[in-house]
């Protein structure tokens, strides 16, 4: 099997380039293995380099992939470069440009001179990470058990009574106990109208019996994040509230069942979107369905109705409608889903049905 930098090299002349510059660090991760927090890859011709700066040299020498050529130790990476484009003649040298600031290429044109042309690169190695091999989807699996293990310990306390930033902190305890190393974003814990905004912040204040509770957590395992949403009840809830639940639920279930390798983005999108449009609270539902999930919470592909990306066997994907009802309450329901080639597998575990909690 080929490498990972084998076949980013692979896709050099698609991308119109002779040299590819990697500068977003989970992308140098993904390649190289390397963690630290200062490194770049050069790609092409005969060159598989990298470069970091003094700090890491004995992390370099242990995590870098045998097939990178390890650069000595570089005051600053654009030296680095500077000397790793040498001698070559005319270049076109692309670069990832949802990474590089605008100081940072206009440095890298003053150093690199005029027989080096920059080339702009949209996504180049986004779309390898995409597709998940047996180990990360093993490390995103464990990830995700981890974070529903963690859960399950926190609502077994109960939530009547709590802030919400007693349970959002209580949460990423308990997952950096059971190995996490980090939650892999900030915990959202929004009891009551609060629940109505979709990247609510816990707050300190106390959670009410009555009231539905928006959970959005994750843990990062070995660099793999897991993505997961679920809303429940503290002691019982109104029909209303119940109401709301059963609807998204429906339109998650419907997004799970749509989903398959094959299909559009938009498609999925869709066929949940559907299910809460027919009920009137099309409105109420603003944000894409879902998004991709690896090394980074967020990444491709996009599940919305604009994205007419396919899906294929190794995405590991959210589903995660929601019925944002201002000054009332909001529900959302997220799953993390594998693309198989024949079909999907929930990764996520834990009970999405309304759960009563006192
Ligand atoms: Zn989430
Ligand atoms: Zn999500």
């Amino acid at each position: 099997m080929s490498s990972r930098a084998d076949r980013l090299t692979a896709r050099l002349e698609e991308l119109g380039v002779d040299r590819l510059i990697v500068s977003d660090l989970v992308n140098i991760r993904y390649l190289t293995g390397f963690t630290g927090s200062s490194a770049v890859v050069v790609l092409g011709g005969e060159q598989r380099l990298f470069i970091t700066d003094s700090r890491y040299v004995t992390q370099a020498r242990e995590q870098v992939e045998a097939s990178f050529e390890r650069c000595p130790p570089v005051p600053d990476l654009l030296s680095g470069l500077a000397e790793a484009m040498d001698g070559a003649g005319a270049l076109r040298v692309g670069f990832e440009e949802a990474h590089l600031t605008v100081r940072g290429h206009r440095r890298l044109a003053e150093r690199l001179g005029e027989r080096v042309t920059l080339v702009a690169v949209e996504a180049a190695v986004e779309p390898l990470r995409r597709v998940k091999d047996g180990e990360e989807i093993s490390r995103i699996r464990a990830a995700a058990a981890l974070a529903d293990d963690a859960l399950a310990g926190v609502l077994a306390e109960g939530l009547a009574g709590r802030t919400e930033r007693d349970v959002a902190l209580a949460l990423e305890v308990a997952m950096r106990q059971r190995g996490a190393q980090r939650p892999s974003f900030d915990t959202i814990v929004a009891s009551g109208p609060h629940g109505a905004l979709p990247h609510a912040s816990p707050r300190d204040v106390p959670i009410e019996k009555g009231q539905l509770v928006t959970i959005d957590w994750g843990a990062e395992l070995d660099g793999y994040c897991s993505d997961c949403t679920r809303t429940v009840g503290v002691g019982a809830v109104d029909d209303h509230a119940r109401e709301i639940h059963a609807l998204v639920l429906a339109a998650e279930r419907a997004g799970l069942a749509a989903l398959a390798a094959g299909r559009t983005c938009a498609e999925v999108d869709a066929t949940a979107r559907e299910v809460i449009l027919a009920a009137g609270h099309g409105e109420h539902f603003g944000h894409g369905l879902g998004h991709g999930v690896g090394l980074d919470v967020h990444e491709a592909p996009r599940l919305s109705g604009r994205s007419e990306e396919i899906l294929g066997a190794g995405d590991v994907v959210t589903v995660e409608p929601g019925v944002y009802l201002p000054d009332r309450l909001g529900v959302r329901i997220e799953d993390l889903v594998l693309v198989g080639e024949t079909g999907t597998e929930v990764l996520s575990s834990h009970p999405a049905d309304l759960q009563s909690v006192e």
